[in-house]
């Protein structure tokens, strides 16, 4: 049983949070920004100083690694994002990099014995809120393993060519090109020299914490459809048009959305999640009633058949006409559920069990690399409890010594994946 150090994860925490601290207790750190590059600066500052030999991809995703005692096994790695959303917590994405480097220094201070070479690894991009989309550069270098309707959306050409949020002009690819961090394609991380893959990350939701464990045994991430819905009305008048004579795009799909909310309620699946986060209103005038409306709606649950009840109830809505106007449903993408791989999961729960630190098993509700790297090597996840549950926001928190238990059982997980060639 090998243990972490709490000293130097808080040590890691606080360096990290300044990079890209937005001066109210989060970071906005988008992906190849000055901040970031900062973060993968001190990255690799610290891998050398343990002996890592660094290596970059050539959509920057970056690689330390130290040997093991055979150099002809492959790699096991251990990685995640040190990008941000905009005005993000210290935590999401960043744990996950901290932990891994947490692993190697603690495997190299302590000379714990291990066979495989053992690898640290940020990948590029995968908040996308800079440049979309999510996942992006997991999207590419996974791209082959990908189910076909995933795979269309990260093609690497189109993905060089997403554009900035900000400015609507400057791309991926340019930032890339200019961020220093364009390196060699033969170091993407493959099934030719990677032999399986974990990623630490927070939990991001409050089910640990209410359950007073500290750490989630993850078994996958959860299957998930997004869908549109539209509603097509007239444009009159705010002032001149009588009430019952008008149809009105908003108010009909704010009735469509109480119809869906109550449909879906009535069905009584208490771990279902969905959400309407998107709409778009035309021509959102306060003097126009609206002709058009278009609100999202994205529901996750492990089970298929469970989404596939939510989504009859979704599609429902254009059977009807509400308050007059026209109703378009419209899928834009869906996931089936990935689980992670069973072996791995094991190791986790072994280590979890020999540590005695609080556990239990969970399900992903949000995207992760990880997913599409199981798609292309064995991978698993460990969560770390959330205060709150809050993350994508600026009170995002985990203590350090939850931080630390997570680093610990990566590490003592990855050492029983170790024994296995
Ligand atoms: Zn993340």
């Amino acid at each position: 049983m090998y243990k972490c150090s709490l000293e130097r994860m808080k040590d890691k925490i606080a360096t990290f949070s300044q990079f890209g601290d937005a001066g109210h207790g989060g970071i906005t750190r988008y992906s190849l920004s000055p901040a970031a590059l900062q973060a993968r600066n001190e990255f690799e500052r610290r891998m050398t100083a343990i002996g890592a030999t660094i290596e970059v991809d050539d959509v920057g995703c970056m690689y330390a690694t130290i040997n093991g005692s055979d150099p002809s096994l492959k790699r096991i790695v251990m990685g995640s994002h040190v990008d941000s959303v905009k005005n993000g917590g210290n935590y999401d994405g960043i744990l996950g990099v901290m932990s891994a480097m947490e692993v190697l220094e603690t495997v190299v201070e302590q000379n714990i014995p291990h066979k495989h070479p053992l690898t640290a690894m940020i990948w590029t991009n995968e908040e996308g809120s800079l440049y979309p989309p999510a996942m992006m550069c997991s999207g590419i270098i996974c791209y082959d393993y990908l189910p076909e309707d995933i795979r269309g959306k990260f093609k690497f050409e189109d993905m060089m060519k997403s554009k900035s949020i900000l400015d609507n002009k400057s791309t991926f690819g340019e930032a890339l090109e200019k961020s220093g961090y364009k390196g060699d394609k033969k170091y993407r991380i493959s099934p030719d020299n990677y032999k399986c893959m974990f990623e630490t990350h927070i939990e991001q939701g409050p089910i640990l914490e209410d359950a007073g464990n500290d750490i989630g045994v993850v078994d996958c991430v959860l299957g998930m459809f997004n869908y549109r819905v539209r509603f097509y009305g007239q444009t009159v008048h705010a002032g001149t048009f009588p009430m019952p004579k008008r149809r009105d795009a908003f108010y009909a799909a704010s009735l469509a959305l109480c119809y869906i909310h109550e449909e879906i309620d009535k069905l009584g699946i208490s771990d279902l999640v969905y959400t309407t986060g998107e709409v778009v209103c035309h021509p959102c005038v306060h003097t126009c009633v609206p002709d058009f409306f278009d609100f999202s709606i994205d529901a996750r649950h492990e089970k298929p058949e469970v989404l596939e009840k939510v989504l009859a109830i979704v599609k429902s809505c254009a059977e009807k006409e509400w308050n007059g106007c026209r109703c378009e449903v419209e899928k834009a993408w869906n996931r089936d559920t990935v689980y992670w791989d069973k072996e791995l999961v094991s190791y986790v729960k072994e280590a979890a069990e020999e540590i005695g630190v609080s556990h239990q098993y969970i399900h992903s509700g949000a995207g992760h690399d990880a997913q599409f790297c199981a798609y292309m090597i064995p991978t698993t996840m460990i969560f770390v409890q959330s205060k709150d549950g809050l993350s994508h926001c600026e009170p995002e928190f985990s203590y350090p010594e939850h931080c630390t238990s997570g680093a610990t059982v990566m590490l003592n997980a990855v050492l029983k994946a170790d024994k296995v060639d």
